[in-house]
């Protein structure tokens, strides 16, 4: 079926499934894992992918909006879903009649899904997020403190989670370890043995493989499910590279093959020009794909299973190579922008480093015009 494509991506199902039994392996026996498929999946699939995790048996998914939580529904009812984004107003109402699990960081908003719960006659499941040092979401740890016998006090709402989220986990032990600290504080002075939360959790991928601390009863997981180890200046145990295997490959083809003299300049803007003779390939993708502009002159493609360096800039639908080292490129060639050709391999973090951001950003820019297509067994 690809051979009609022209830009695609490919998931391998069963990379997905040893990652999930790799990240459980990490996590360490009677621990729950939460898979993140927020964002499409990280860019693989929404529905396919959560297909997969719930054949392989994930404990719970984290998502980004409503909508998300629903695409899950649809493919299989009653998986506990976490809410990791803020609710707005308008969307308590449908997160209650959902079940989906909210993340709450005031007493206002405990009070508002307690009123929500109310109105529908049921009990909304709240994880309470605790700010240990990402600024972003959460309670302050002492407003938490304060804040928890109000809300377990609190008609319809049931006390289901405590977390945290890390900033810095790839890159900072130090820091990562005082909001370990700060978490396990809080979790200490809020857990009590009569009224147990079920779900405590802090570790995102970095974290897991890193700063894995005892009174985690869960895990979330988002980059390692893809197989990819999160990219950082902390040194993890080389081992972990060949445990993870990466999910997806990302292709498009050749469409046109020339030659060209000495002082050919190429592309827009005329930002490079060829200094010798050279063979160019230009080649099915662009930034209309989700291939970044910032790669222009920087990134390499696999071609015939050899380097070939992206000249002048990346189009919108289009980008050329130079295919000088490959025997004969024709069109309709398999160009592989994120995988394997024979020798060569180009990770989704290798080709995020030429364009100075991250993979986790590379593989949610790839767009919808992106067919994905399995294999690895049959999913959704
Ligand atoms: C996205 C996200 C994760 C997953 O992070 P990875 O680094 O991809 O593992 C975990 N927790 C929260 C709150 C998130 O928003």
């Amino acid at each position: 079926m690809t051979e009609t494509y022209r830009c695609w991506a490919e998931v391998d199902l069963q990379a997905l499934r040893e990652n999930l039994e790799q990240i459980r392996t990490s996590a360490g026996a009677g621990r729950k894992v939460l898979t993140v498929v927020k964002a499409d999946a990280y860019g693989h699939g929404l529905r396919q992918i959560a297909a997969v995790l719930m054949q392989s048996g994930t404990d719970i998914f984290g998502v980004a909006n409503l909508a998300e939580a629903r695409a899950i529904r649809s493919v299989g009812a009653g998986w506990p879903i976490l809410m990791l984004s803020a609710c707005l107003p308008h969307e308590k109402s449908l997160a209650v009649r959902e079940g989906i699990m909210p993340t709450i960081s005031s007493l206002d908003e405990a009070r508002a899904f307690s009123r929500e719960a109310l109105a529908q006659g049921t009990t909304v499941h709240l994880h309470l997020k605790v700010d240990t040092g990402m600024g972003r979401l959460g309670f302050s740890p002492e407003n938490l403190e304060t804040a928890l016998p109000f809300i377990r006090a609190l008609p319809g709402v049931a006390v289901s989670g405590l977390y945290t989220h890390y900033s810095s986990a790839e890159d900072d032990a130090v820091f990562t370890q005082t909001q370990q600290e700060i978490f396990a504080q809080t979790v200490s002075r809020c857990c009590h043995s009569n009224t147990p939360i079920p779900y405590i959790h802090a570790a995102n991928s970095a974290g897991l493989l890193l700063d894995s601390s005892a009174i985690e009863n869960t895990v979330r997981a988002g980059l390692l499910v893809y197989g990819i180890v999160p990219p950082g200046s902390r040194p993890l145990e080389t081992d972990v590279y060949h445990r993870f295997r990466p999910a997806l490959s990302w292709k498009c083809r050749v469409t046109f093959v020339k030659d060209v003299p000495p002082g050919t300049p190429v592309s827009y803007g005329h930002t490079y020009t060829t200094p010798t003779a050279m063979r160019l390939a230009t080649i099915s993708a662009g930034y209309g794909d989700g291939y970044l502009r910032a790669a222009s002159n920087r990134a390499s493609v696999l071609i015939g299973g050899e380097r070939c360096r992206v000249l002048g800039r990346v189009t919108m639908d289009q980008m050329i190579v130079n295919a000088s080292t490959v025997g004969d490129a024709r069109p309709g060639d398999e160009v592989t922008l994120i995988g394997t050709q024979g020798s060569q391999t180009i990770t989704a973090t290798e080709l995020a480093c030429w364009c100075d951001t991250i993979p986790w950003e590379i593989l949610t820019n790839i767009t919808y015009r992106v067919p994905r297509t399995y294999r690895g067994g049959h999913a959704a």
